[in-house]
């Protein structure tokens, strides 16, 4: 038995629950030497780091390779060209020690602006709408090297947007929006990010809890690599040769006269071909945006990966890690104690303009829903998918852990939830006190209803976006940027960029322009 407290919707209730997928236990054979010999201080290990401090307390977890903690196997992770800690945390080296976001003064938190001590010049050179990645580059750069002012408004009670992460009551860093795991192919990004953080190498690793040809569940890495299709289909692929050899002929080319495919369905069956696609693709397709892919555009499933090496990385990019002391922290080094930027959290914009109480300023710099924005023009309203998440403390976890991995994905339509995250896998956990014996797991149920998450690519939202870009364009005084005003899924390192280049365009002639389209800096990874 677990026993477990579930917070849903802010009730805290504790129960005992039968062990889920007990039956299925015999799958994690090659874990179990992991799982029964180790104790709760022998999951903790020392490393070797490049930085000053010597040495990292991490926790082992049932999911290291022979390179590591949160690593691919060698051949893999050699391709993460971070190999060590790496960056600084200046917040650290001036002697914080918590790890936790540190506790903000009474005025930021206030919700309201009458503390806000107002440059006399005209006011702010810029109203920052939103305290998330893109509100704060730009605040951080253009305070920095431009000696610029800034105030930055969120209607949340926290700083970092959808990055925000935090230490749960029990002590295990965790999400507040989900999951965030950092990877770039912007070499740019990677060095400007490690101006406000010490980073851990990270190679993601994905498992899904997948029925086999048979209907057994197997636990089988996800994108499918041979290891997946082997375990699966009895299918008996060893090298990539062969590996590419199975999907041609899997695959099935759409029937169109031009042979594209018109939908996500043919997309994802000329990619993968049936046995994957109904496998691991169409029903959780299905759960994330409640329409089969037939029912999505060609674009949502035509990335499909397919790997034909043993590359069980989520992810391929150049740069892949974790912020030491959490992402919060990120943005606690790039904002706080910098005269330049005042910050007020609590702070809807819209209801400041409203009883006309926004300070002074030159220019807004908008990183909230864009057609939040225009809802006085009685337009429709953009379409967005949400999650929400049901948040669970397993008290006494078989062995420490909760399951096998830090994600564990549920392609089947026998279960509701689209997949579960277990942070304490991840190695920046805190390390001021050993980790607790108990886990937190979070379900993740996709929903319409709830935060905006995930823009919805069909054309109609496209054209509708494109209505909403053109207002925009003519808006004066007001620069719209980020995943919100931009009705774009960006990854972090997507929104970092986007905004540094548009901050680039302030240095070099005074307006705070998108050097590119956003659709210019790829597609992002969108919901996984
Ligand atoms: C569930 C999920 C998982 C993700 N996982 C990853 C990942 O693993 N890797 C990765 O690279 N990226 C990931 N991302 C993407 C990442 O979160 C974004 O790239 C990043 O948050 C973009 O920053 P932003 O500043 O543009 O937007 P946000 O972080 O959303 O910030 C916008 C801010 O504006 C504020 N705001 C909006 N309207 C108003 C208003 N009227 N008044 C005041 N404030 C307002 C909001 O409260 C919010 O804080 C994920 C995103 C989601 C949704």
């Amino acid at each position: 038995m677990y026993c477990v407290r579930i917070k849903k919707e802010g009730k805290n209730v504790r129960r005992n629950i039968p062990l889920l997928f007990q039956s299925s236990r015999a799958l994690f054979e090659p874990f179990s030497v992991l799982f029964s010999l180790r104790t709760t201080e022998e999951r903790h290990c020392q490393r070797a780091t490049q930085t000053e401090e010597s040495t990292l307390i991490m926790p082992k977890g049932p999911f290291a390779s022979s390179v590591g903690v949160g690593r691919a196997e060698p051949e893999w992770a050699k391709l993460n060209k971070v190999d060590g800690i790496c960056g600084r945390d200046v917040m650290h080296q001036s002697g914080e020690k918590t790890e936790a976001p540190l506790k903000l003064e009474d005025e930021i938190t206030s919700g309201e602006c009458e503390s806000l001590i107002v440059p006399e010049d005209g006011g702010f050179d810029l109203l920052i709408v939103g305290a998330g990645l893109s509100g704060s580059v730009i605040a951080e750069r253009c305070s920095k090297e431009l000696n610029m002012t800034s105030l930055i408004l969120d209607k949340r009670d926290h700083i970092g947007g959808n990055c925000y992460d935090f230490v749960s009551d029990e002590g295990i860093r965790c999400s507040k929006y989900g999951a965030h795991l950092f990877h770039t192919n912007f070499e740019r990004v990677w060095e400007y990010v490690q101006n406000f953080s010490e980073w851990i190498p990270f190679d993601h690793r994905v498992k899904g809890r997948v029925e086999d040809e048979n209907k057994e569940l197997k636990l089988v890495p996800i994108p499918p690599t041979r290891e997946t299709v082997n375990a699966l289909f009895s299918a008996n692929v060893n090298t990539d040769e062969e590996m590419q050899k199975w999907y041609d002929e899997q695959r099935v080319v759409p029937k169109s006269e031009d042979g594209q495919p018109r939908n996500g369905e043919e997309a994802a069956l000329s990619r993968v071909g049936p046995l994957l696609y109904e496998a691991v693709f169409k029903h959780y397709t299905k759960k994330q945006w409640d329409k089969y892919p037939e029912e999505l555009d060609a674009s949502v499933l035509l990335r499909l990966p397919c790997r034909t090496t043993t590359d069980d990385r989520y992810f391929s990019d150049p740069w892949q890690a974790l912020p030491r002391r959490g992402y919060t922290r990120i943005f606690e080094n790039m904002l706080l104690g910098d005269e330049n930027i005042q910050i007020r959290l609590n702070c809807d914009f819209f209801e400041l303009k409203k009883s006309n109480a926004l300070p002074k300023h030159k220019l807004v710099v908008f990183t909230g829903q864009i057609d939040a924005y225009y809802a006085s023009l009685g337009m429709p309203k953009l379409e967005y998918r949400s999650l929400e998440f049901e948040n669970t403390y397993v008290e006494e976890p078989e062995d420490g852990y909760y399951q096998e991995a830090m994600v564990v994905n549920y392609p089947s339509s026998s279960v509701p939830f689209t997949r579960i995250v277990e942070y304490k896998h991840t190695p920046n956990q805190p390390s001021e006190q050993p980790l607790p014996r108990g886990t937190l797991i979070a379900k993740e149920y996709s929903t319409d209803v709830g935060e905006p998450y995930y823009p919805v690519p069909n054309p109609e939202n496209r054209a509708l976006y494109e209505k909403y870009a053109a207002l925009a364009e003519k808006e004066k005084g007001v620069c719209f940027v980020g995943r919100l005003a931009s009705y774009k899924y960006f990854n972090m390192d997507q929104a970092i960029l986007n905004a540094l280049e548009m901050y680039d365009n302030m240095k070099e002639n005074g307006t705070l322009e998108p050097k590119r389209k956003p659709e210019d800096f790829g597609p992002g990874d969108g919901p996984k």
